[in-house]
């Protein structure tokens, strides 16, 4: 294969109108509108990059106009040029001085470069003719680690630690590829009834549909009144049992304090869930070690991460023993690369990766990941959130077989979204063209802003 160059780049700003029927409504997020922040690569090759940010509507735009920023320090650059040292590819990506000023490495600018990191992989994996988690399994452990800026995580872990457990792993890889190649690497959990927005009925017939689909996991939102939680576990734990293998999950999206979200949980207790997702602020790590301690004798474990900046504070979280689950973002982090590292951390301190995944796109993105973590890094089977909306948009959807994801095949890393779903959904986009100038959307872009 030729030499290719990254010549240019596009952004896209694309939503879709989810606040409409509540979908995606939880204790903090009253009415989102599932959004991507695009990049686009462009080469003098027939190969484009795809890569997005997932944000819940306004703001969108924000990333979206901080993507060229960072897109423009690979314009001009070849691809091998890249790939070849990725560590050094992402610390150069972070590097700008003066764009670290407003991060570092967190917040808007941190999520655009979720999108342009992951574009250069989509890019890469699409240049040869396979999926991104096929790229990583078909690594050398030293190729892994050279993925990886070690710099603020060599306290938790050193590159020759890490080459020395993917080595362990690698003995019985050959195995668990044959597991991907079965689609039976990855054990999808749904959110699909959860939604604080939805009445009794919805619930009880998604949780009876997903059941007969063959999942095992359900997960419920809560935070909203510990009478109606009440209720509505019950329902859930009416529909799936205590004593049939399945299992409950409780997300809360960080609206208690400490002491609220230790006392609300006690009172959840006796419908067993497995654990209390973002229970307070992803910053507060100290908050989460509290947590955790409390509920440690109720059996509930704690389980955060989408909405952890960088590796630097899952560092903490993890090496502190303030979670029992890590649930990486496949774009808050910067990309295919952090994710990594934060792999190799969880699996040294024994904490399942359980991704969050209930976006647009995310699933698309995360089965990669779930993939390799499984295929590469823990070598154990583990769960990954699934949500059945908007896959419809994208050309290559993630699917669930047997309540396991079908393992992606086709080469790239499954955000590129179909041409006509990014016109109609565009924003504020084109008159006659996109919904977003249509009667019905004014209700949003008129109505409160909540
Ligand atoms: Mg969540």
């Amino acid at each position: 294969m030729g030499e290719i160059t990254i010549t240019g780049f596009t952004t896209r700003d694309v939503r879709f109108p989810t606040s409409l029927d509540k979908t995606g409504s939880d204790a903090m997020n009253a009415a989102g509108d599932y959004s991507s922040a695009y990049c686009i690569l462009e080469t003098d090759s027939e190969f484009e990059g795809h890569g997005m940010t997932f944000t819940i509507g306004r703001g969108n735009d924000i990333v979206c106009a901080a993507i060229p920023h960072l897109a423009e320090r690979v314009k001009g650059r070849t691809l091998s040029s890249l790939v070849s040292d990725w560590g050094a590819t992402w610390r150069h990506l972070v590097n700008d001085s003066q764009l670290r000023w407003i991060g570092p490495e967190k917040g808007v600018i941190h999520l655009a470069l979720g999108a342009v990191v992951n574009a250069l992989w989509d890019l890469w994996a699409k240049s040869l003719g396979k999926p991104v988690w096929r790229i990583v399994a078909d690594m050398s452990p030293e190729e892994f680690v050279r993925c990886i800026d070690f710099r603020y995580i060599l306290d938790a872990i050193t590159p020759e630690e890490a080459v020395a457990m993917l080595k362990e792993s690698e003995k019985t890889k050959p195995a668990r590829i044959q597991d991907a190649l079965n689609s039976k690497a990855v054990p999808a959990y749904t959110t699909s009834a959860g939604w604080l927005g939805y009445g009794e009925e919805k619930m009880r017939a998604l949780l009876g549909e997903t059941m007969d689909a063959g999942f095992k996991h359900f997960k419920m939102k809560v935070g909203g009144s510990v009478e109606q939680d009440r209720v509505r576990l019950r329902i859930a734990r009416d529909v799936i049992g205590y004593d049939k293998g399945n299992v409950l999950m409780v997300d809360a999206n960080q609206v208690w304090s400490v002491p609220e979200a230790v006392e609300y949980m006690k009172q959840l207790a006796d419908f067993k869930p497995w654990f209390i997702e973002e229970p307070t602020s992803p910053d507060d790590v100290l908050g989460h070690k509290a947590i955790r301690d409390a509920l440690r004798p109720l059996g509930i474990g704690v389980a955060t991460g989408e909405m952890c900046q960088n590796r630097v504070v899952f560092k903490q979280l993890i090496a502190s023993g303030a979670i029992d689950v890590c649930q990486i973002d496949a774009c808050r982090l910067g990309g295919v690369n952090e994710a990594l590292a934060v792999m190799l951390m969880a699996k040294k301190y024994n904490i399942p990766i359980v991704p969050h995944s209930g976006g647009v796109g995310l699933p698309e993105y995360t089965q990669h990941l779930s993939t390799i973590d499984y295929v590469v890094v823990s070598g154990k089977l583990s769960v990954l959130e699934f949500v059945d909306h908007l896959h419809e948009h994208f050309l290559h959807p993630s699917l669930i077989k047997d309540g396991y994801y079908v393992t992606p095949s086709e080469p790239g890393y499954s955000v590129e979204m179909k041409k006509e779903s990014m016109g109609e959904f565009e924003y504020p986009g084109a008159e006659g063209k996109s919904w977003w100038k249509s009667a019905e959307a004014k209700g949003i872009l008129e109505g409160e802003k909540i």
